[in-house]
């Protein structure tokens, strides 16, 4: 564990889904908090969350799974955020550091600050690691191993809460860094909103052909279409969410990504191979540089399989 990363005493988790679960299960792994409390609203979750072990006190009463905690961590669609900090702001105890980990940060800050009671401080960050699974049994205690975690405190942060905060995502094998809720809804627009958008469009698109059977998509789907269902298999709820909640940055980056668009279906009418070709070249080095980070393997089938817990 790095040195940055000394334990939280309890730590308060509400939403255990994908991203709450593996918290869980890293930081207890890891020993990253004396208690662990589960929040979650469905009785269902709750059940699995107590036969998988996950933590030591599980509730549905945000309320009360807050009141002690050291941090809290809401891993909840990003369209409800604000209505689950409003409600637990009044039994968050001074001291504590509140989180999240939603995939937009403008709204999410806008939405909680007007909550937030003195002596809190708010840390927001968003795990850039996740699955096309979902629910407290999809979660695993690597998942954010050698991923980015982006933090983005809003001016006037506690810096000791930042650097804690960071410590946790350390702990739990990310990599941290930190800039503007603003930026970061616009380069996560880029390399995640908009390609999950075009991975809902074309599997969509697929879905709606005529001349072609729904089986021969689905039986010569390894042509590169199979690559688009696993993006366009995520959660339906929480991309609602993303694209409502960064609208203005999605439709930004969707206006530039027409216009090349555009720009190809030319050079083909126009059977420009020296431009497809450029294009083709440089893209192929974009996909040398994310394997040569460590962010994807060399192996086919996404290089990524869950790690058993
Ligand atoms: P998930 O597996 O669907 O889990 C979401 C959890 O939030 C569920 O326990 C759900 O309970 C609960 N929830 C939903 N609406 C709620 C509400 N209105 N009030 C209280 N609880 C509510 O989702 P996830 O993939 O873990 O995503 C959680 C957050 O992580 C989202 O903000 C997402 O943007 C962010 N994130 C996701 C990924 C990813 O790849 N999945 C990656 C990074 C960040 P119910 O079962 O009752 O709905």
């Amino acid at each position: 564990m790095p040195e940055s990363a000394a334990p939280f005493g309890r730590l308060a988790v509400v939403g255990l889904g994908l991203i709450g679960s593996s918290i869980a299960r890293g930081a207890r792994r890891y020993g990253l908090a004396e208690t662990i409390v589960a929040v979650d609203r469905d009785a269902g979750v709750r059940d699995r969350v107590r036969e998988l072990g996950l933590a030591d006190l599980v509730t549905d009463a945000a309320e009360m799974g807050v009141a002690e905690a050291d941090l809290v961590i809401l891993c909840v669609p990003v369209g409800a955020v604000g209505a689950v900090a409003a409600a637990i702001a009044p039994h968050l105890k001074p001291g504590a550091v509140l989180s999240d980990v939603g995939s937009v940060k403008g709204s999410v800050v806008a939405a909680v600050l007007p909550h937030l009671p003195d002596g809190v401080a708010f840390v927001p960050g968003h795990p850039v690691a996740g699955t096309e699974y979902s629910g407290p049994d999809a979660g695993f205690s690597t998942l954010f191993s050698n991923r980015w975690c982006i933090l983005t405190p809003p001016e006037g942060t506690d810096a000791e809460a930042v650097a804690r905060v960071r410590g946790f995502w350390e702990g739990l094998g990310a990599i941290v860094e930190t800039m503007t809720p603003e930026h970061h809804d616009l380069v996560l627009a880029i390399t995640s909103h908009v390609p999950h958008l075009i991975a809902f469009n074309i599997v969509g698109t697929a879905a709606d052909l005529e001349e072609v059977t729904q089986s021969e998509v689905i039986k010569f789907s390894a042509g590169g279409f199979r690559d688009f269902t696993r993006i366009a298999a995520s959660d339906p709820t929480m991309w609602r969410d993303v694209f409502l909640t960064n609208k203005d940055a999605v439709l930004e980056m969707l206006g530039r990504f027409n216009e090349d668009l555009s720009a190809l279906a030319r050079a083909i009418r126009w059977e420009d191979g020296e431009a497809l070709h450029a294009l083709f070249t440089r893209t192929r080095a974009i996909r040398r540089g994310i394997v040569a980070m460590g962010q994807e393997t060399a192996a086919p089938d996404f290089g990524r399989r869950p790690s058993e817990d």
